[in-house]
């Protein structure tokens, strides 16, 4: 048996002589090796993914790379198994590639939430923010509504304009059919091109759509509008689509239609954030699945701008308002896990609101963002979730040893090289809002006295 680490800069060597990985490591390590051969004859190249064969796994040598997240893909398994080392094992490597990839600093977005509409074609089993035309209050937010919200954001020091929505609910309903015909539009994505191009041209703010799955033609349709898109994962499981599942009537939320969305934005060249949804019913195995997919995209086309891992949490009158919250120590092992596969130069976020109590936990298991906290609207998603107030939100960052830096919603790193991923414009306007560093100009101070 042969288990070794790679330094960052690519040489190899045993874990003992890794800096810093003492004896904490050491039993990280070991442990995957107690009662089983830990053993892969997969290349380092192979991306197939899949649960490991038994056999091939004990027939052959364990080879980690901890610094490019290079696990192979049988490897990771390894992660759901019986010699998983103890969660706070995982943390500490995953924190300590954290580090090396991010260092100390600790990001988030401020912006305003708007949601376009609350309309969907689709019935997921723990959704509260779906409507119907006969429950909801209007069927769309007008432009006008748009750009008010937006503005005042602005005044607050917002940057970035979330557009969540439901999934094209002119395919259900007439009544969403007829209210974007009668302004000239064929579809409820051609309606949020034409808002996001508001927001972009007339304010401060940067449009960030999140609309569901899209096609190549919608996405490039929203693309010189959105330095980045979102499209949550959720899960790689198709069993959660299987009759009695969160997902029994959401066709959008088919694993392939969604991986192909990600995949069209990577040709595309767009920065996209994705992440899963933990506790819906998925395994551990199932998650590295869904991560390991994620890395073939990244590895792929590099435009996986950020990763989320957000937790379950039931909610009354819903299917699912029986099912248990996920737990905190799956989320720790989620972070972990994702960190430890993905490498230390992903962006990993966890929701503050969603574990109001003891987010900056995760600090210490490997993310290193906080993503979108508005100081004006609420979590249409988790409307019983309140964001922090930046304040405090800084005073937990600070006392778990991190600086707190307001961001885009595009990580630096996709506007301040060379590598063309944004437009002129979008480019222009993102350096215009950011410093030398490429966080949002001002840093906290900007939000002294504020929420
Ligand atoms: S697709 Fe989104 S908005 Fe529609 S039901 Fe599912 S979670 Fe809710």
């Amino acid at each position: 048996m042969f288990i070794a680490v790679a330094p960052y800069g690519g040489n190899r060597y045993n874990y003992g002589s890794y800096p810093g990985l003492g004896p904490a490591s050491g039993t990280f390590l070991n442990s995957f090796t107690t009662g089983t051969s830990l053993a892969s004859s997969e290349p380092r190249e192979q991306r197939g993914t899949g649960a490991p064969d038994a056999g091939a796994v004990a027939s052959s040598q364990a080879d980690f790379d901890l610094r490019s997240g290079q696990f192979t893909n049988t490897d990771a398994y390894l992660f759901a198994g019986e010699d998983c080392p103890p969660v706070g094992e995982l943390c500490s490597l995953a924190a300590r590639l954290r580090d090396e990839g991010k260092g100390r600093i600790a990001t988030f977005s401020p912006k305003v939430f708007i949601p376009l509409t609350h309309l969907c074609r689709d019935f997921c089993g723990y959704c509260t923010f779906r409507e119907s035309p006969e429950t909801s209050s209007r069927l769309y937010m007008s432009p006008e509504e748009v750009l008010a919200v937006a503005r005042a954001g602005q005044r607050m020091g917002c940057t970035e304009a979330l557009f969540t929505l439901g999934e094209r609910p002119e395919q259900r309903y007439p009544e969403a059919r007829k209210w974007l015909a009668n302004r000239g539009y064929a579809t409820t994505l051609e309606y949020l091109a034409e808002v996001c191009r508001l927001v972009m041209e007339e304010t401060d703010l940067m449009p960030h759509a999140n609309p569901g799955t899209m096609s190549r033609r919608e996405l490039a349709a929203l693309q010189p509008y959105n330095p980045s898109m979102g499209l949550m994962l959720e899960s790689s499981s198709p069993r959660l689509y299987e009759k009695g599942g969160p997902h029994e009537f959401a066709p959008s939320k088919r694993p392939r239609v969604r991986l192909r969305t990600m995949e069209l934005a990577g040709e595309l060249g767009i920065p996209f954030t994705t992440g899963l949804l933990i506790g819906i019913g998925e395994t551990r195995q199932e998650r590295i699945d869904a991560l390991l997919a994620i890395r073939e995209l990244q590895r792929g086309h590099g435009h996986i701008q950020e990763v989320i891992i957000q937790n379950f949490r039931a909610k009354p009158a819903t299917p699912m308002e029986e099912s248990d919250d996920a737990t905190s120590e799956e989320m720790l092992w989620t972070v972990a896990v994702s960190r430890i596969l993905l490498g230390p130069d992903i962006n990993l976020q966890v929701p503050p609101n969603l574990s109001a109590d003891n987010y900056e936990t995760f600090l210490s298991a490997g993310i290193n963002d906080w993503g979108g906290v508005s100081p004006l609207t609420i979590d249409f998603v988790n409307p019983e979730a309140p964001w922090p107030a930046l304040a405090e939100l800084k005073r937990r960052t600070e006392e778990q040893g991190f600086e707190l830096r307001p961001r885009l919603p595009v990580y630096p790193e996709y506007f301040l090289g060379e590598e063309a991923w944004l437009s002129p414009a979008l480019r222009g306007k993102a350096r215009t809002l950011t410093d030398s560093d490429g966080y949002v100009n001002g840093g906290m101070e900007r939000y002294a006295g504020r929420n």
